[in-house]
This record gives C-alpha cells, sequence and structure tokens, in this order.
C-alpha cells in the first residue's frame, strides 16, 4: 500500500513531535485502522523513549535546593552568632594597648565572610562552578581586608593593629580559614544547585 509508505517516512517526525497539525491527523487516522504501522509506531515510539533520558526526580532536585538553601542559612546564623560574641568580648575588655583585639582577631574577619554570602545570590549569572568558587573567595578575602582597613581608620591605631596582624593574634589564620570555608562551602553550594 503506497499510502502506509508515506505514513512510515512520517512516523518518525510524529513520534519526535516536529510535525504540523495536519500530518498529525492523517498519521493518528491511519494508526486507528492500519495495524502494520501502527506496530512500526510502537517500536520507534519505545526506541525514542529509551533514548531520551529521564529528567531528574523532581523531589530529588528540590531536596538539594532545600540543602543549598540551609547551608547558605546555617552560615548566616553562625557568623551572627561569632559577631555577637566578638562584639561582647571587645565591650568587655578594658582599654589599652588590646583596643580593639577582638574587632580585629574575630569580629572584622567574620564580618567580611559574612557579607561574601550576598555573591551566592548571584550563583545562577555565573558560567561555572569553578568561577563561582574563585570568585567567592576573591569576595571574601576582599570584604576582609576592606573590613580591616576601616577598622584602622576606624580605631586610629595603626601600631596596635600591625601588632595584632601578628599570627598569635589569629587576625591572618582566621582570614586564611575563612576564605578555605568559603571555597568548600561555595562549591558544596553550587554542586546542590546543580551548576557545572
Ligand atoms: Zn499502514
Amino acid at each position: 500500500m503506497k499510502h502506509c509508505e508515506v505514513i512510515r517516512d512520517l512516523i518518525p517526525l510524529y513520534v519526535d513531535g516536529c510535525c504540523s497539525e495536519n500530518t498529525r491527523t492523517l498519521v493518528e487516522e491511519h494508526l486507528a485502522v492500519c495495524p502494520a504501522c501502527k506496530e512500526e509506531y510502537d517500536l520507534m515510539k519505545n526506541a525514542f523513549t529509551e533514548l531520551t533520558p529521564a529528567p531528574p526526580a523532581k523531589s530529588f532536585t528540590r531536596l538539594k535546593e532545600w540543602k543549598a538553601s540551609l547551608l547558605q542559612s546555617v552560615l548566616l546564623f553562625a557568623s551572627f552568632l561569632a559577631i555577637t560574641f566578638g562584639v561582647a568580648m571587645e565591650a568587655a575588655s578594658p582599654s589599652g594597648l588590646l583596643n580593639g583585639f577582638w574587632a580585629f582577631a574575630l569580629v572584622i574577619p567574620v564580618t567580611g565572610f559574612m557579607l561574601s554570602l550576598a555573591n551566592w545570590y548571584f550563583v545562577r549569572l555565573y558560567k561555572s562552578r569553578k568561577k563561582f568558587v574563585l570568585c567567592s573567595c576573591l569576595v571574601t578575602a576582599g570584604l576582609i581586608v576592606a573590613a580591616f582597613l576601616w577598622g584602622l581608620w576606624h580605631y586610629e591605631a595603626f601600631d596596635a593593629a600591625l601588632f595584632l596582624l601578628r599570627p598569635q593574634f589569629g587576625f591572618l589564620p582566621l582570614t586564611l580559614f575563612l576564605v578555605a570555608c568559603t571555597g568548600g562551602f561555595a562549591n558544596l553550594y553550587a554542586k546542590w544547585l546543580g551548576k557545572e
């Protein structure tokens, strides 16, 4: 039957969903009355379904997005607690050479880290996860340096600040630790959001 030949040429387009409304009606009408073509159609339809990768389960994706948001929230709250603790310790410290110790050793670095979390809202704008992680680390480091400079100006204590820069006072180690944390957590965050 010549008609069957035409229909069989059209079946791939029909299965793919790339044919016109008229073609679709034509194929459907024929499949309803021709068991041979219907069999051909079923075979092709099954092959097509196997070839098309199934999208990831929606609940699975949602769970990961939920985990990413939770991670960001936990980091925000942990930073806030650390800052509150640092401010309380600073207030309780007697004035003198160590004026600003808790500010430089804890409040300033953690504030930089906390503010860098704002960059995470732009994760989808980055071309790759690697770029997002790198930029997040740079943002954290940049904000901490900016906050440190602000601290110098605010406390007008250059000698004390240089003294506080010594490793035993924790500013540099904590900064490096927070930049490393940013890298690790930002990577996890972007991964959970499906960023390649
Ligand atoms: Zn037919």
